[in-house]
């Protein structure tokens, strides 16, 4: 055996060592073959499509089983191998996959930093997991506690959930001491950092550190960037011998297939354009609005952003957040939490829209 390949194979089964047992061995299940030449009588479908379906391949049929267009789609998107590549409903779907594949429940844990995007312990809680808090230091920048990351470190620690840049934080985490985080767990502990917003950031994603960390996970998502929310669809890029798992995980036939089509036409290079020249906008009115929230009397800090939404924190929150909705916009009111006391999220909008709040929150002061 070649040594390049020794230590791939060697490398595989570490990653699966994180894997519950039951999960490791778990044989795929067995879709109906994927043979688009041939006409399908195998599959117990409707031989007739809707007078109206708007699909190319036609909602009378399964999608792929495994979504490969879309996944080989996603990972040019990326820069990664279609294997290193698992796509899902979102990356709530990722989150959700990972928390099943490697916790066993009432014995495995994963540890979050607070505040943070909340499903990573919502997944944990619905499966049995323990959820240990390592809160991010506000008074560092909401930096990472690298002492209590190693105090808490265990073999019963199969998961740590990063978000950089943080939701709802919006800034993103210092790199060294992610990487310090890395090395000290691997073989030990898989390390998933959330790219949800990383399109809006100036630093490199994470992805091109994967062939560095056998235990580096990284999520994306369609949903801020690229205006495909309601696509739902995210990824999770790690180890191929991870993805592997994951996908007999997934249910079959996991991506609609109108999805599926809308996502692949959506990442051409005329609509791929637009949208970054979007993200360009987006991340120039998130500084004027931040300039603009810094002055309103009724806001007491604007911290930085390197996401598409600004966290905000005043001495009335109730009041910042009636006088928007007085003016039609919903704000994220995080007031009453106890690491975001006096906090409020607010998305970066459109330019008018931006205008509009900002009015809102200065009138009376003469600044906007
Ligand atoms: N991660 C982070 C940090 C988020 O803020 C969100 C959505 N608010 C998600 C993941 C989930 O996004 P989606 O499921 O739409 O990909």
């Amino acid at each position: 055996m070649n040594s390049s390949l020794a230590t791939a194979r060697s490398e595989a089964r570490g990653v699966l060592a994180l894997v519950r047992p039951a999960i490791r061995t778990l044989a795929a299940y067995a879709s109906a073959t994927w043979e688009p030449a041939l006409e399908r009588l195998h599959a117990n479908e409707n031989p007739w499509r809707l007078p109206d379906d708007p699909t190319q391949a036609g909602l009378n049929r399964y999608p792929e089983p495994q979504p490969n267009a879309l996944e080989t789609a996603l990972a040019q998107l990326y820069g990664v191998n279609a294997r290193q590549l698992l796509a899902g409903r979102g990356s709530d779907e990722g989150i959700d996959l990972l928390t099943r594949a490697l916790c066993e429940a009432g014995r495995d844990a994963v540890v979050v930093c607070p505040p943070t995007f909340a499903m990573y312990e919502m997944a944990a809680r619905i499966q049995g997991a323990r959820v240990i808090e390592v809160p991010l230091l506000r008074e560092g920048g909401f930096a990472l506690d690298e002492a209590a990351l190693r105090r808490v470190a265990s073999p019963a620690v199969k998961l740590v959930w990063l978000c950089s840049p943080n939701n709802p934080t919006g800034h993103c985490l210092d790199p060294r001491s992610v990487e310090t985080l890395l090395r000290q767990l691997a073989g030990r502990s898989l390390v998933v950092i959330d790219e949800a917003y990383a399109e809006f950031s100036a630093g490199p994603s994470w992805l091109t550190r994967l062939e560095e960390f056998q235990n580096l996970v990284v999520l994306r998502t369609l949903s801020k960037a690229y205006a495909l929310a309601g696509a739902r669809v995210g990824a999770v890029v790690g180890p191929e011998a991870l993805i592997e798992v994951l996908r007999r995980v997934r249910p079959p036939y996991a991506i609609p297939t109108a999805t599926s089509e809308t996502v692949i036409a959506a990442l051409n290079g005329e609509a791929l354009a637009v949208a970054r020249a979007r993200i360009a906008t987006l991340c120039v009115e998130r500084e004027r609005l931040r300039s603009g929230l810094a002055r309103s009397p009724l806001i007491s800090r604007v911290w930085p952003s390197q996401a598409n939404f600004l966290l905000v924190e005043s001495e009335t929150p109730a009041l910042v957040v009636s006088a928007a909705r007085a003016a039609g916009f919903l704000l994220r009111d995080l007031s009453a939490g106890t690491r975001t006391a006096g906090a409020i999220r607010i998305t970066v909008g459109t330019p008018e829209q931006n205008q509009r709040l900002l009015a809102v929150l200065n009138a009376g002061s003469g600044a906007q």
